[in-house]
Order: structure tokens, then sequence, then C-alpha cells
């Protein structure tokens, strides 16, 4: 396995900023500046956690997988790997890893490929993209809401479409929407203010402890996980980010032995 490169990490728990244990089938969205580190924390092992990253300012930028594996020259996430925005900037950098490998290709687990891997009936079953969509809810909820009731634009999110724009033109109306949310506080770049963040806006994510090689012939294994207990990946924010988690609520799949485990989440300045 010559492609596994793992490097441990000098930070000292103790001094974290912020330290948190996310359940399994949770969602977090938490904002991280430029120049803090997070650590994500592998607790029980072989559990996989759906990650997107949007500028903390701008979210139309975004992490790309793309941009990431075309700027790297190689398919598997690990220690030195920049994480590369749709803009093809930096957002991110992984600088330290003791699992040695993470997956981008693979995609969120979501309804329809509940349905699709495993059987009709487990489509309704609880899946990454339900929490990154129920976070991304609660997230500008009340902004949405306060919207849709001064317009007659329809809901993106599912709601009672109305007369106006298609949804395409709400989401470029709220982004051009005067910056009423800042996750970080502070000043919002000279780029369109942010607004809403929507289905539209959960794109192909980052699979942190998930191994899914690529064959020879070019297929995709979801392969059993490589992380165990105590395995972390930490990474260096290069540009104030939102991070948007899933940890794994995965109930059909042999490569968590179908138990969906805690992580752990620490951020150092
Ligand atoms: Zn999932």
């Amino acid at each position: 396995m010559s492609s596994f490169h793992r490097v441990e990490s000098p930070l000292d728990p103790g001094t974290a900023v912020y330290d948190h244990v996310l359940p399994a089938g949770e969602g977090w969205l938490h904002p991280i500046q430029a120049g803090q580190t997070l650590r994500i924390l592998d607790l029980e092992g072989n559990q996989a956690v759906d990650t997107l990253f949007y500028n903390a300012h701008d979210f139309t930028e975004r992490y790309s997988a793309t941009e990431t594996l075309k700027q790297q020259g190689a398919i598997y996430l690990t220690a030195g790997s920049q994480l590369m925005s749709s803009h093809g900037r930096e957002m991110l950098t992984i600088t330290a890893d003791t699992c040695g490998r993470h997956d981008t290709l693979g995609g969120a687990c979501a309804a329809e490929s509940n349905a699709v891997r495993y059987a009709l009936d487990k489509r309704p079953m609880h899946s990454c993209r339900d929490t990154f969509l129920k976070c991304l809810w609660q997230y500008d909820g009340g902004l949405s809401r306060k919207r849709r009731a001064a317009s007659s634009v329809p809901d993106p999110l599912g709601g009672q479409a109305g007369p106006g724009p298609a949804p395409g033109a709400l989401s470029r109306k709220r982004r051009a929407a005067p910056s009423v949310l800042d996750p970080l506080g502070g000043q919002a770049g000279p780029g369109p203010a942010q607004g809403a963040l929507t289905k539209r806006d959960i794109t192909c994510n980052i699979n942190f402890f998930m191994n899914v090689p690529v064959t020879s012939k070019g297929g995709l294994e979801f392969a059993d996980g490589v992380s165990a207990p105590g395995k972390y990946v930490e990474m260096r924010a290069a540009m104030d980010v939102l991070c948007l988690i899933s940890n794994c609520p995965q109930l059909n799949n042999p490569c968590n032995a179908y138990n969906p485990t805690p992580v752990r989440l620490l951020i150092w300045n």
C-alpha cells in the first residue's frame, strides 16, 4: 500500500480553541478562519465523514473535487493535498494524516443511492444528503422564510411554486442581495455578498476516512475502511471557509461494519 502517506501532527488537543464530539448521523456547519486548523478524529474507526467547504464570504466559491484532483495529479487525498476551490484557489491544505487515504470520488449517500445500491425499501433511510440539506436549511432558515414571505418566487427546497423567476434566478438574486449573514462576523469580501445556501450548493464532496480505490479497469470500489480508532486528518485553512459535515448515518454498507460512529472535531488558531 505504497500510496498511503501518514503524517502525525504536533498539535496538542489541550490547546484547541474548539472541541466537539459529533454523533453518527449528525451534521455540522461551522466557520473556520484563515490560518486555523481543523482536525477530524475517527473515534471508533472506519467512519465516513462527508465534507464540503464554501468560501465564507462568497458561497459561489466552494470545494471542487475536479480542481483538487487536477491540481495534485492524483486521486486520493492525504497529507500535502491542497483542497482547491471551484475558482482554482487553495481553500485548505491537509497538514497531517494518520489514516493515509481519503476519497473524493464516491460522493455522498442519498435516498437515490440507498435505493440503487441496497434495496428499494432503503430509500427513505437517513442519508448524508438529507443531513447536508437539514444543516443548510437550519442555517439560512430564518433568512429564507423572511425572503419567501416578501416575494412570490418558488421555494428551491421544494415548497409551493408561485409566479416569478425560475429557481436558478432566485439563487443568483439571493447571492446578489445585501450581506445579512457572515458566519465569521467579519468583513464581507469584495465579491458578491453571500445569501442562502440551497440544494444546488451541494456538490461533489470529500469522504474523509473512506477507502474508494480505483481498480485497474477504471472502476470504483467501496472497499473496507482503512481507518481505525484514533486516526485523524488535519487541515489548515488558507481562506475563511464554512465547513459542512455529515457524519454518515449509513446502516447498509459493510465498510463501516453497518455501524456509524461519532467523530471528534477540534480547531486550533
Ligand atoms: Zn453517507
